[in-house]
């Protein structure tokens, strides 16, 4: 898209440095791996082939400097991350994913902070066997968007409706080690170098649940990622499914550097800061044989935290059997 007629420097107008199309050729287009698409980067669009009795599932965030990352992060886990929170929507709907679009604005080309984004971006692209066949580039403040689209066998894509008075609720992973992180940064607590390395790691590098939601469309009977933290999601996902939830608190999976400052920071850094990626789902109590022996084959904590309720309300049960109501709502923009 044309950028100079709406008042909009063009990065092509940048004399001496890469302009637009040299920079897309020199980082982005790369050889096509899946034989599923039939056009890649080059052309107005992609065309890539859905197998017959397939559903195709889209989804895209944007990652806006100062607001999703530090402007100062280091690219490759923008690049990273970019992807990541992507793959972990697709996941908590149970799809296999596939290709991917990149909207990148950037505020000048910089050769290595390049280098390093696709780097992050593309290990991971590889990892889950993700083709890149598409985007847009453009200059202006830094915002990374990525648009991911896979498949699932349709009619059985995990959602948020669908769970039962009765269910289980499980969550993956460790809660709120990513918040965590972010008040370490910004200097609402003080941690050992040891416990500011183990959850900056879970900030940076999210570690999306693709085979875990892939194997749970046979198990769970509704689902979610918790982006935006534990209370706020699982709140989607009770409501979407016109049901409610009992939360044990004491069973919330939390790390040795959470718990080490769990004195400071109690339960609501776990229920509300976000930026987790871990998948909240929930599932019949008889399938809890099935969803343990999962967790271990697939080396990935899978923790039973609740009980889908008729009543429609979360509630949180503490240590002490009293009910714990979560100071803020989780994280939402435009809130003030
Ligand atoms: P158009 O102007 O028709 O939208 P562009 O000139 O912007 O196309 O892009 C040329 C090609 O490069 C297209 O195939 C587009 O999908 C691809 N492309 C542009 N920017 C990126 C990017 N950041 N990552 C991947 N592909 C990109
Ligand atoms: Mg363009």
């Amino acid at each position: 898209m044309p950028g100079a007629r709406y008042g909009l420097a063009q990065t092509s107008a940048t004399a001496g440095r890469l302009d637009e199309f040299s920079l897309i050729e020199k980082y982005f287009a790369r050889p096509v791996t899946r034989p599923d698409v039939s056009l890649g980067i080059g052309d107005d669009a992609a065309l890539t082939i859905v197998p017959a009795g397939y559903e195709l599932v889209t989804t895209v965030d944007v990652l806006v400097a100062g607001v999703h990352f530090h402007e100062s992060a280091d690219s490759h886990s923008v690049g990273h991350k970019a992807l990541a929170v992507n793959l972990s929507d697709l996941a908590a709907m149970g799809a296999t994913p596939a290709w991917a679009t990149l909207g990148l604005v950037i505020p000048e080309v910089d050769g290595f902070w390049l280098e390093r984004f696709c780097a992050g971006f593309f290990a991971l692209a590889k990892r889950y066997e993700v083709d890149l066949v598409g985007g847009d580039t453009a200059q202006g403040p830094l915002t990374v968007t990525v648009q991911l689209s896979g498949w699932v066998p349709q009619g059985t894509a995990l959602q948020r409706r669908g769970a039962r008075p009765g269910d289980d609720v499980y969550v993956t992973g460790r809660l709120g080690d990513a918040g965590l992180a972010l008040m370490h940064i910004d200097g609402a607590i003080v941690l050992s170098p040891h416990q500011a390395t183990a959850v900056q790691q879970a900030l940076d590098y999210p570690d999306p649940h693709v085979e875990m939601g892939d194997r749970l469309r046979s198990l769970a009977s509704a689902a979610i990622d918790v982006s935006d933290g534990l209370a706020a999601d699982l709140g989607h996902l009770v409501t979407q499914s016109e049901v409610g939830a009992k939360v044990l608190l004491a069973q919330l999976p939390l790390s040795q550097s959470y718990q080490a400052h769990f004195d400071a920071i109690g339960w609501e850094v776990a229920l509300s800061a976000g930026d987790d990626y871990e998948l909240c789902f929930t599932a019949a109590p008889g399938h809890h044989h099935e969803i343990t022996a999962l967790a271990g084959q697939l080396d990935v904590a899978v923790t039973r935290v609740g009980t889908i309720t008729a009543d429609r309300n979360i509630i949180f049960v503490d240590r002490d059997g009293h009910g714990y109501r979560p100071e803020t709502a989780g994280y939402a923009h435009f809130r003030s």
